[in-house]
């Protein structure tokens, strides 16, 4: 076999996988799969489960097993050669999805198979019947054929540009940057970030620093930059990247904005939703717009007080009115003052490998499963590193690359992926693999990456994900792992995790101090937990107005009506934002998780499946948060059963009840505990 695409006999072949053999792949795969299809169909004319279905999760599970290396490889690598590949990939492959989920003769197919399920089968059986007869609904499957061929044209032009819009921010991103001269100008910045700065000089063959809009660049000029001028500006920046304000508008996402708006509402109107959000929540745990808007605004009210309160303390220790590039930089000056705590002091107990060892060592603690470096491992890059992964027994049960590292091209961001998905059919097996895939702050000439608390807590949520594709014990792709599960429960698992990223007992195993290598004193952690709270009812009610943005937007578009999205944004921030936004901010037009990710209509999820995370993490508290039968039943429940059952009822099964927002208000210190 000669393209390397193709072969998935083992794990992807990085090193000889080339974006030329994107196109070729593809199209020779999908051409044997179309002729297979036909096939089975002609040859199952009394179709079962084992007959049709498991052979149809076959061919998907091939699929992307030879896209995912192409879709991972564009967003770490993200050179032109690799975009470009993609970009004329995306169009067959979503042609195909489209084609196979509009295939009325494999609906029926599925219809019989339904019908003629024994009474006892298995609960994942049915479900991944359930979930494909689900999604040919959702297709259009039983529209006139005009109508089928409009609904799959808008998938590959909704799949292209959304595509774009992200493209546009990495290079609007990448084609910013801001040279200083004098010193003084960089006052406050942390010794890592300044030293990224002169390197980033050097590439140039300049002499001082240059400020560019990677995120921990960014990040660390917000928080602790003590120029004023200097904040706004990289704020100004930040806020305008691939919009009309920036200062270059050759990347202006506003035209991908309104596609992208107008193309969803048609493809919803045509399956018969009356709007993008209704297309969106019938795959689910909310049910309606009005329910998720209601649950949105429950929280609100019981965070706007104390995030109001918030924002008096934080302006009269500031002694001004906060403006937006003010809060970051005023929040840890309060925090360093209230408890005496700075970042920077923390990420000294932080290197990257001790913290990921650390985390390893926690997920055998919880689940008994062992985390084993291979070498052998062929990756895409340096920084990235393969891990084998097996239970208790020795049991291998799959693996996961990471790729923790920013650097130039990459896509911003953390985010797990998968690479390879478990399956178990008609006695063909494989085992989960995944990416694991984050944005910290580059080895310094030491070698050393030192990570914030909240770079911690990232990697922690990151791994919770990753612990939900690996763990799964269902045999059926499409709903193993993170696969068919309600997308506004696929953040139960990693935002459960961060909650370890604030226990003693964890993070004293986390850390060792890059001078004395000693673990995270008490009384260092005591104050980090006393701060826990600082700025997390603001951080609520900015969370709460992103999902209220996104929801109504997809709610209330009319295709026609102009600019909605500004004005839709600007309501739900006198609704919902305490401070003032300036004009030139343009949120939306780098707002990826809705307008390229799979956050439209979604974006509530963060806060909907944090009432469950901290519900769960309660559970723990309770029994002790490394009890083992606790822990047990999390994994059986929650973690194991991918999208093979109703997930509030799992959700009971685990915790004996309906999840309860208290734990989260008490989390947040809104509720005291
Ligand atoms: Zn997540």
């Amino acid at each position: 076999m000669s393209n390397p695409l193709l072969d998935t006999s083992s794990l992807p072949r990085f090193a000889d996988i080339t974006p030329d053999h994107v196109l070729p792949a593809l199209e020779q795969l999908i051409a044997a799969q179309r002729s297979k299809l036909d096939e089975l169909l002609d040859s199952t004319p009394d179709p079962d489960f084992d007959s049709l279905v498991a052979p149809l999760e076959d061919m998907e599970h091939e699929l992307s097993r030879v896209w995912s290396p192409v879709s991972h490889l564009q967003g770490v690598l993200g050179s032109r050669e690799w975009r470009d590949a993609y970009n004329a990939a995306l169009p067959i492959l979503t042609e195909y999805g489209t084609e196979i989920s509009q295939n009325a003769r494999l609906q029926k197919a599925y219809a019989r198979v339904d019908n003629g399920l024994p009474a006892d089968v298995s609960e994942s059986r049915r479900s991944a019947v359930a979930h494909a007869l689900r999604d040919f609904r959702l297709a259009g499957v039983d529209l006139p054929d005009a109508d089928k061929a409009r609904f799959k044209e808008i998938m590959q032009s909704l799949a292209a540009t959304q595509a774009d819009f992200d493209h546009n921010i990495q290079d609007a991103s990448d084609a910013w940057s801001l040279h200083i001269d004098d010193a003084s100008e960089l006052d406050g910045l942390p010794a890592q970030a300044l030293a990224r700065a002169e390197a980033d000089a050097a590439k140039q063959e300049r002499g001082g620093w240059l400020l560019t809009l990677d995120y921990p660049t960014y990040h660390a000029v917000m928080t602790h930059a003590e120029n004023r001028g200097l904040r706004e500006s990289l704020y100004h920046a930040w806020v305008t990247r691939a919009s009309d304000e920036s200062a270059t508008t050759q990347w202006d996402n506003s035209a991908n904005i309104e596609a992208i708006l107008a193309l969803r509402h048609e493809a919803a109107a045509l399956v018969g939703f009356d709007n993008y959000a209704g297309y969106s929540l019938a795959t689910k745990m909310a049910e309606t717009s009005d329910e998720v808007v209601g649950f949105l605004r429950e929280l609100a009210s019981h965070s706007r007080e104390a995030a109001k309160k918030e924002l008096h303390e934080l302006r009269d220790f500031a002694g001004m009115a906060i403006e937006p590039w003010d809060m970051s930089f005023y929040m840890e000056k309060l925090k360093q003052e209230k408890f005496s705590i700075s970042n920077e002091e923390l990420r000294q107990y932080f290197p990257a490998a001790t913290v990921v060892g650390g985390l390893f060592n926690l997920a055998s603690k919880l689940y008994g499963v062992t985390l084993e470096r291979d070498e052998s491992v062929i990756t895409w890059h340096d920084d990235a590193r393969y891990y084998a992964v097996q239970n208790s027994d020795g049991e291998a049960i799959g693996g996961f690359y990471s790729d923790l590292f920013a650097r130039s091209g990459k896509r911003t961001g953390a985010w797990v992926d998968d690479c390879i998905n478990r399956k178990n059919l008609n006695g063909r097996a494989t085992l989960p693999v995944g990416y694991l895939v984050c944005n910290f702050s580059p080895p310094d000439e030491n070698g050393r990456s030192l990570l914030t608390h909240d770079d911690v807590v990232t990697v922690f949520h990151e791994f919770g994900h990753m612990l939900h594709h690996l763990l799964t014990r269902i045999d059926y792709p499409s709903i193993a792992g993170i696969n068919g599960v309600p997308w506004d429960a696929v953040e139960l698992p990693s935002q459960f995790m961060e909650n370890f990223a604030w226990s003693f007992d964890v993070l004293e195993r986390c850390s060792q101090h890059a001078d004395t290598g000693e673990p995270l004193p008490r009384a260092l952690f005591d104050k980090l937990e006393n701060s826990r709270h600082t700025g997390a009812a603001l951080a609520m009610m900015r969370q709460i107005e992103l999902g209220l943005f996104d929801i109504r937007l997809h709610t209330e578009y009319e295709p026609g009506v102009e600019l909605a999205a500004l004005e839709i944004l600007h309501e739900v921030r006198e609704e919902a934002s305490l401070i003032r936004h300036p004009e030139y901010n343009r949120l939306p037009h780098s707002f990826s998780h809705i307008f390229a990710g799979g956050y439209a209509a979604g974006y509530y999820s963060y806060k909907w499946a944090e009432v469950l995370a901290a519900d769960a993490y309660a559970a723990f508290q309770e029994a002790g948060i490394f009890d083992s039968e606790t822990a047990g039943r999390f994994r059986r429940e929650i973690l194991e059963v991918g999208g093979s059952r109703d997930f509030m009822q799992a959700y009971i099964e685990f915790r004996g009840r309906k999840p309860d927002i208290d734990a989260l208000l008490r989390q947040s210190g809104i509720l005291s505990s």
